[in-house]
């Protein structure tokens, strides 16, 4: 049985966001400056008889020098563990060296999990096919289950998200 679900990304990219969206509810802080969320924030999706658990993580951070940094990416690292699916979140607008951070890390602990590539924030980009080529790359980067772009703002896509977390039930 497997129904836990890891939010992984580097600071600001909408994790927090998206945790609410597909929730429904507000459980978990967003705000604009970085590292707001400092701890696993767990929330429940349920549905009939059936539940899933989504973890909403600390960002990872490629600075280790500060002991939060440290805490942050340890409990990070430790809720993909348990989980069936990772949902990488990205943003649309800028791929930079801690989201290849957080890639790197999920081709060491990622393993048979299901991995979705999240790009966030597309109600930004007003040019949607500039974002084509972007996909292409990331694609290349690591094999995809699935790459959907997305507004957790908005909630553009998230059910397909939930869909897809459903499958894995
Ligand atoms: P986290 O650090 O990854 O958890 O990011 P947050 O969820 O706290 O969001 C960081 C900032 O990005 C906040 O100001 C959010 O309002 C904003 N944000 C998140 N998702 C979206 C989105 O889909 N579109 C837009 N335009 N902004 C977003
Ligand atoms: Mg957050």
């Amino acid at each position: 049985y497997c129904g836990m679900v890891a939010i992984v990304g580097r600071p600001n990219v909408g994790k927090s966001t998206l945790l609410n969206r597909l929730l429904g509810q507000k459980v978990s802080i967003t705000s604009r400056k970085p590292q707001t969320t400092r701890h696993r924030i767990m929330g429940i999706h349920t549905e009939g008889d059936s539940q899933i658990v989504f973890i909403d993580t600390p960002g990872l951070h490629m600075e280790e020098k500060r002991a939060i940094n440290r805490l942050m990416n340890r409990a990070a690292a430790s809720s993909i563990a348990d989980v069936c699916m990772v949902i990488f979140v990205v943003d649309g607008l800028a791929w930079t060296a801690d989201d290849e951070m957080v890639l790197n890390k999920l081709r060491r602990g990622a393993g048979e999990r299901k991995t979705v590539l999240a790009v966030n924030k597309v109600d930004f980009i007003k040019d949607k096919e500039a974002l084509f080529p972007h996909l292409e790359t990331l694609q290349q980067k690591f094999a995809f289950d699935d790459i959907v772009p997305i507004s957790a703002k908005n909630g553009t896509n998230v059910d397909r998200l939930l869909d897809m977390a459903k499958a894995c039930l």
